[in-house]
């Protein structure tokens, strides 16, 4: 029982997840769909498409940019990914499987990313809820700054 055991039935639940969407949806399990979300999975922190896509040749599987955004977008409906803008650069995603929420601090001086939560962000999306009766279903909090 290595860390792999531990990984691989994380990872197979991660891909129940995906699968069972599918189902639900009509779409078929292919295999660049699986060589997607197994790189996904893989991947930590933030990544673009293009990092996707030469990570995927680089194992010698052929899936489309095309065949990349929309299972990105799958993998997002299905609440597995969060896909952000930041500024005007290309999209960017992160795993959120069994990931709470979190917002972001950029600095574009240096192009790092700080990763935060915050209790008051949460208790911010409770107040708006209750003030608006609605359910806040997604989020994007991004803060711009520089290094002192
Ligand atoms: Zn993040």
């Amino acid at each position: 029982m290595g860390e792999n055991t531990v990984n691989d039935s994380r990872f197979e639940a991660f891909r129940k997840v995906f699968y069972t969407y599918l189902e639900q949806h009509g779409l078929s399990r292919t295999s660049e769909r699986y060589a997607v979300i197994r790189e996904v999975y893989e991947l930590s922190g933030h990544f673009d498409v293009e990092t996707l896509f030469v990570r995927l040749k680089q194992k010698k599987y052929q899936v489309s940019r095309t065949t990349l955004y929309h299972t990105l977008d799958l993998l997002e409906d299905s609440g597995l990914v969060r896909k952000y803008r930041f500024d005007d650069g290309p999209a960017v995603y992160e795993c959120a499987f069994r990931q709470p929420p979190h917002d972001h601090i950029l600095l574009p001086d240096s192009g790092e990313t700080i990763e935060f939560s915050h209790p008051l962000v949460e208790e911010l999306i409770r107040s708006l809820e209750a003030e608006h009766d609605i359910r806040i279903t997604g989020r994007s909090v991004v803060f711009y700054a520089k290094q002192n």
